[in-house]
């Protein structure tokens, strides 16, 4: 019997979309089906409402940001890449622009006009899109896909499927993790899911007295049982239970997993990256002399955010009313030393919940990188954030969301109907 639908899509995300879109453009019949009231929830929120689409990295940096998984999106990259989905955006009436450190956005810097655009192409290229649909299961018969069963328990018949269900973070834009139960229930393994850029906690107050403080420019080393990790230049935030913003978040995968392994995991901060140690005593000497009746944090104020001086005077154990003139050499060393090493220890993490990247999932070895067709089941292929694959900050989970959709979308053969 002929059934309705050549390939059903899973998940309305910038993954299912692409997907959906690629297999209509190519005479398939397809149904994608989204569990919230409308698509693209996440992708509407991207890059705090711009949406960084992409970036201009060169294919082996890009990977890199991917870690050892990385290498699963040669074949997709060397398919459908950064250049072609500018190409691609731009002719669907999103003029993109890029800034610093490679980022790609839409010249209007609006996030729900990409995924309107966007959706709008789907529909124009035949797609029929249902909202409202979470569906349940993907139903077997005789190891073979026949079809899928929402929840609401409609039946749509069909032999291809796509699971573009997104990872299980942020779960009020709809992404909750059924793409790995549904994946799982089929016979895939899931490796274990772990927060990916997600905000760190530390120890004491010191973090939540500075709530709020941004440093633009601050250097900052990890340290792992005490031996350094890795070090990262850019602008970091306290919060009222540790430290977040981009390098942070950017670092927060390696520290998660770390913290997984019971390491102790400590950050230092350089608060004068750009001073070396004797150029910033030089300073330091140069401002006691010619402040001399003035108090510490008068002085303190002039080298720090104004929120930090009594953390500093605190942890320096400089008594923020002693005049200049009396601050001793040692402690003009200790606080040489806490600026350019102030030390924080990671204690924790919040949960996957807030994570804004879901590490883990469907193991990319029983995924053809080359098709992005499960090597479990016939028929069944994955795309996107779904797949065990998570990057950094810069554009590069879209990227990659993209690609694999349109991978997946091209790979749906003719189905003979
Ligand atoms: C706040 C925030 C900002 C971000 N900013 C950026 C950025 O600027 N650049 C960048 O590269 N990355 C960014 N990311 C990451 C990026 O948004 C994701 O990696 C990307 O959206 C993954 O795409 P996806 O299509 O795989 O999944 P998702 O976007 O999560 O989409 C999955 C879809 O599947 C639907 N779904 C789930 N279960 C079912 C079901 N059972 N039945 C039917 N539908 C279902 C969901 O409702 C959802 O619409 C950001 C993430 C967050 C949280």
């Amino acid at each position: 019997m002929e059934k309705d639908w050549d390939l059903i899509v899973l998940g309305g995300g910038p993954a299912g979309l692409m997907a959906a879109g690629q297999a209509a453009s190519g005479g398939k019949r397809v149904l994608l089906l989204e569990k919230m009231d409308q698509p693209g929830r996440k992708l509407r929120i991207t890059g705090m409402g711009r949406c960084n689409l992409t970036n201009i990295a060169s294919n082996e940096e890009f990977i890199s940001h991917f870690g050892k998984n990385g290498r699963f999106l040669r074949q997709a990259f060397s398919r459908f890449f950064n250049k072609e989905l500018v190409d691609f955006l731009e002719g669907i009436g999103v003029e993109t622009i890029t800034e610093r450190g490679g980022r790609v956005f839409p010249a209007n810097d609006d996030a729900v006009i990409v995924t309107e655009k966007l959706v709008r192409w789907v529909e124009n290229s035949g797609v029929k899109i249902m909202t409202g649909a979470p569906v349940e299961k993907i139903i077997l018969v005789d190891g073979k896909i026949s079809g899928i069963q929402t929840r609401a328990g409609d039946i749509f018949p069909c032999n291809e499927v796509i699971i573009a269900t997104g990872g299980a973070s942020y779960t009020g834009t709809g992404s909750t993790g059924d793409g790995f139960r549904m994946a799982e229930a089929l016979g895939h393994s899931i490796e274990q899911l772990r927060p990916a850029l997600v905000p760190l906690k530390t120890m004491g107050n010191t973090a939540q007295r500075l709530q709020g403080l941004p440093l633009r420019n601050a250097r900052v080393t990890v340290y792992f049982n005490g031996k350094k990790s890795n070090e990262i230049f850019g602008e970091m935030l306290f919060t009222h239970f540790g430290v977040s913003g981009p390098i942070m978040l950017t670092l927060s995968g390696q520290i998660v997993d770390a913290l997984n392994a019971g390491i102790k995991v400590e950050i230092s901060i350089d608060l004068k990256p750009a001073l070396e140690e004797a150029k910033l005593d030089a300073r330091l000497l140069r401002e006691l002399d010619a402040h001399g009746k003035q108090k510490a944090a008068s002085m303190l104020k002039r080298l720090l955010p104004m929120k930090m001086v009594p953390v500093c005077a605190e942890l320096t154990g400089i008594p923020p009313d002693k005049p200049c003139h009396q601050i001793t050499a040692e402690e003009r060393a200790r606080l040489l030393r806490w600026l350019k090493d102030f030390r924080l220890e990671i204690t924790g993490h919040l949960p996957l919940e807030a994570a804004m990247v879901t590490a883990g999932g469907v193991s990319l070895k029983e995924v053809d990188p080359r098709t992005m067709a499960s090597r479990v089941i016939d028929g069944l292929y994955f795309a996107g954030e779904v797949l065990d694959l998570a990057a950094d900050t810069g554009g590069y989970n879209l990227q990659a969301a993209f690609s694999t959709g349109w991978l997946a979308g091209q790979s749906i053969p003719d189905s003979g109907n």
